[in-house]
This record gives C-alpha cells, sequence and structure tokens, in this order.
C-alpha cells in the first residue's frame, strides 16, 4: 500500500491503493480487485475506460488539447451543439469542475436579474435547500449547512437564504421581489440521495415561473443518466431554466462542466465578463462529445432503471437486517446502516476486505452508485457481500 505521507489531510480514504481501472473494476496495487460501486461519484456512470470515451480522447490527445477561448477549436461548437440539444437548450458555457458550474451559475442568475428582471443592483438573492451540496468554494460552502465544509472558511458570501428540501411552501414563503433564482439538486447526491416528496419538483417549477425566478437544477451528479433518466428532473417531466452538469459529463477521464441554459437566459453575458482557460478546451470537448453520444439511444437510462430495480429488491431483503431504511433513483441508493451494526465507515471498510469499494457518507449512511455497466450478476454479488457484513 502506498501511503500519502505528502499530500494534504483533506481526504481520509479508505486503505486500498488502485492502480487500473475497466468497465465496474479496478485493481489495487497488490493485484486485488474490487467491485466499484462509487463509481468516482457518479463521475464514472459510463464505467472506468470505457472504449468510446477513451478513444475519442486518444484521437484528441494526437491533434489539439488546448486553444483558449482566446481562438475557436473545431471541437467546441460539435459538444456544444449535442449537448445542447440533448438538454432541448439553446446555449452551453462549458466550465470544468462542478463547482465552477455552479460558481458561474450563480453569476448568469444575478446578471439575469439585474438585467432581465431589474432587480436593483447588487441585491441580487438565491434560494437553497438545507443539506444541500454544490461544491467546495468560498461562496458556495457559505451556504452549506455541513460543518465541516463551512465552519472554518468565513466570512461567507451573502445573498443566499436556504429552506427545507421538499418543502415548497417554504420555498415559495422564501422568495421575494429580489430573488434571482432557486437552486436546487432535484435529488440530494452527498445528502445520502435524498429524493423530495412527489411532486415537489413540479412545484418548484411552476412557482419559479409565476414569480419570475430561474429555476437552476444542480444535476451534477443527479443527470447523465444515473436515475435512470437522462435528467433527474425528468422523473417529474420538468424542465428547469438552468442545467448544472459536471462528473460523468467528463466521462470519468478528466474533468468537464458546463451551464446549459436559453438564449433569454445564458445570453446576458457579454465578452470578457466570464471566462476560463481550460474550459471547453478541445479534449475536454471531444470527450465531452462523445458522451452526450452514449447517451443519445436512452440505452443507459434504461440500464440504470432496471439494474436499479433489481438493487432495490436486494436492498428490500436487508431492511430489518442490518439496515434500518434506504432511498433510490434508478441505479443510486442511500443505505441507511443499523448503528448496532457499525458506523457507514465501519461497513465500507468490512466490504473492501470483501472486494466492494463504497463510500459513507454522513456517520450511518453508504451511497450505492455503480458504474452503470455493472451487470446484474455483479451487483448480486456485492450485496451477497453486503449481506454477510451486515449479519457479522
Ligand atoms: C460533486 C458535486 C458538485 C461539485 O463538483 P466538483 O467537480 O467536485 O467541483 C456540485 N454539485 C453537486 C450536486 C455535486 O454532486
Amino acid at each position: 500500500m502506498t501511503a500519502e505521507a505528502h499530500v494534504a489531510r483533506n481526504y481520509k480514504p479508505l486503505p486500498v491503493t488502485i492502480a487500473s481501472g475497466e468497465g465496474a473494476w479496478v485493481t489495487d496495487v497488490e493485484g486485488r480487485r474490487y467491485l466499484d460501486l462509487l463509481a468516482g461519484y457518479s463521475a464514472l456512470n459510463f464505467g472506468h475506460g470505457h472504449p468510446d470515451l477513451v478513444a475519442a480522447a486518444t484521437d484528441q490527445l494526437g491533434r489539439v488539447t488546448l486553444t483558449s477561448r482566446a481562438f475557436r477549436s473545431d471541437r467546441l461548437e460539435p459538444f456544444a451543439a449535442a449537448l445542447a440539444e440533448l438538454c432541448g437548450k439553446d446555449l452551453v458555457l462549458p466550465m470544468n469542475t462542478g463547482a465552477e458550474a455552479v460558481e458561474t451559475g450563480i453569476k448568469v442568475a444575478r446578471a439575469w436579474g439585474y438585467r432581465v428582471k431589474g432587480v436593483p443592483a447588487d441585491r441580487a438573492k438565491m434560494v437553497v435547500a438545507h443539506g444541500n451540496f454544490h461544491g467546495r468554494t468560498t461562496t458556495i460552502v457559505g451556504f452549506s449547512d455541513d460543518p465541516d465544509a463551512r465552519d472554518a472558511f468565513g466570512p461567507y458570501a451573502p445573498g443566499f437564504v436556504a429552506v427545507p428540501f421538499g418543502d415548497a411552501a417554504a420555498l415559495a414563503a422564501a422568495i421575494d421581489d429580489d430573488t434571482v433564482a432557486v437552486m436546487i439538486e432535484p435529488i440530494q447526491g452527498e445528502g445520502g440521495v435524498v429524493i423530495p416528496p412527489d411532486g415537489y419538483l413540479r412545484e418548484v417549477r411552476e412557482l419559479t415561473r409565476e414569480r419570475n425566478v430561474l429555476f437552476i437544477a444542480d444535476e451534477i451528479q443527479s443527470g447523465l443518466g444515473r436515475t435512470g433518466e437522462t435528467f433527474a428532473c425528468d422523473r417529474e417531466g420538468v424542465v428547469p431554466d438552468m442545467y448544472l452538469l459536471g462528473k460523468a459529463l467528463g466521462g470519468g477521464i478528466l474533468p468537464v462542466s458546463a451551464v446549459v441554459a436559453d438564449e433569454e437566459v445564458l445570453g446576458v453575458l457579454r465578452p470578457g465578463e466570464h471566462g476560463s482557460t481550460f474550459g471547453g478546451n478541445p479534449l475536454a470537448a471531444a470527450v465531452g462529445l462523445a458522451v452526450v453520444g452514449l447517451l443519445r439511444d436512452g440505452g443507459f437510462q434504461e440500464r440504470a432503471l432496471a439494474l436499479g430495480e433489481h438493487l432495490g429488491t436486494r436492498l428490500d431483503a436487508l431492511v430489518g437486517r442490518g439496515v434500518v431504511g434506504y432511498r433510490r433513483a434508478g441505479l443510486w441508493a442511500g443505505v441507511d446502516i443499523d448503528p448496532a451494526v457499525g458506523t457507514g465507515r465501519d461497513v465500507a471498510e468490512a466490504l473492501l476486505a470483501r472486494g466492494v469499494l463504497v463510500k459513507d457518507t454522513h456517520g450511518q449512511t453508504i451511497r450505492i452508485a455503480p458504474p452503470l455497466v455493472i451487470r446484474a450478476t455483479e451487483l448480486d454479488w456485492a450485496m451477497e457481500q453486503l449481506q454477510v457484513v451486515l449479519s457479522r
């Protein structure tokens, strides 16, 4: 095992050192294989080393990898056109990490508020949800309510109010004339795969439309096939004003994120007002275009739906036997572990010893988000390992 003596301790990794990966499997430095049920927090929806994505990246590596946005590249427009079509929107603003997409969304919403809605200068307000996770920048952690994410990093940027997730009445009450946007995760991933009550997203859509406020859906983790639909918002047939995308958009190969919206919204930005040295670079655009290609025929979405139902029946059998309860959307589950068995971390460590990789979140919860290429038999095997761990 390779210790990380020179790596800052902002993570506490499980004791495994991965050397290679293929599909749903990774291999450590000692040659042991593990089934990956985290999939890079859903960045690896298409598995490790998907041949189409590796081919797109390899091909582009030999051509050109960075032009900067000072010049055009022949990869950016095809990627933007394909992603805009997948989203049913007009425009794409490419960035790199998820947090950058969120920051970009905040800037666009504020500019829209001042230039289109007519909010007085510097008064723009955004409504967010308790339990949110939108990334790690100083502005974003200011409206987190996770003390670890937030406490040591003030002063916090003003302009955000938080309301309970899933409570449309609280949301309605928080909107005023200065509100420019409501920004939520349609399903809270880091929060433990927290699914709002049925109809909530539709209510958010109606409220934001009535009150002339943008609906921003952070689909960085929930989007791109994970829930059995292209977007988690599709589960309620809802189209937000703005999609924030990341994670799987880079196919687990490199960071690719994007803000996707119509002309009336994203068109408010003028040249020079926003940018990124690497955002939309040819390598990222080539991989992103291949990712959109994988999502176009709906095959991965169907897999997530079918495999997710299979996972659900396996989890049902564990409720009351080490599992207190679980929440699931497509091939994505937050499983609450009975404290009598141990913590989420204890379960993750025991599963690691049995060749299964999962990650705990918020103490008692483990998150199950395998690559969508996983086979049902592999999922069964992983659930057998979980059963063994829980019954000890
Ligand atoms: C991971 C995540 C982010 C941040 O993405 P990074 O690439 O880590 O900056 C933002 N929003 C959601 C919902 C996420 O899951």
